[in-house]
């Protein structure tokens, strides 16, 4: 148990305070890598491990790559500027890119809802 001094004593240190990600209002991580996963396991190849890395599809609803490793400038996957993202919700323009594995450093664009992300999931999996 901590006495009243060492409380003191941390007066004048910066505190970071460590919250589960989207308990402020913002998507889980988890919850998109979920997401991602199941549709790319859904429709995804034989051997191509989907689930980790992505699949290739471009369609009405959405674009999935897998992450490249190519490095080449004239790849639209992995330029310098204004790299395609891994994945692409087209109606929310809701876009992702991750490194190497789904899940890993990912980035978005925006924010979704957890209805929209239920949504995401439910209209990517419809589409053959
Ligand atoms: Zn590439």
């Amino acid at each position: 148990m901590q006495n009243s001094s060492d409380l003191e004593d941390i007066s004048g240190l910066n505190v970071q305070f460590v919250m589960p990600y989207g308990s402020n209002g913002g998507q889980s991580d988890l919850l998109v890598e979920a997401i991602i996963r199941t549709i790319a396991e859904f429709h995804g190849h034989e051997g191509e491990w989907a689930d980790k890395y992505g699949t290739d599809i471009d369609n009405e609803w959405f674009m999935m790559h897998h992450f490249c490793w190519c490095e080449s400038e004239t790849c639209s996957w992995c330029r310098e500027t204004d790299p395609l993202p891994n994945f692409h919700y087209k109606p929310l323009d809701f876009k992702v890119n991750w490194y190497k594995y789904i899940g890993r450093s990912m980035n978005y664009n925006k924010e979704l809802t957890p209805l929209e992300c239920a949504d995401m999931l439910k209209n990517c999996i419809q589409t053959p």
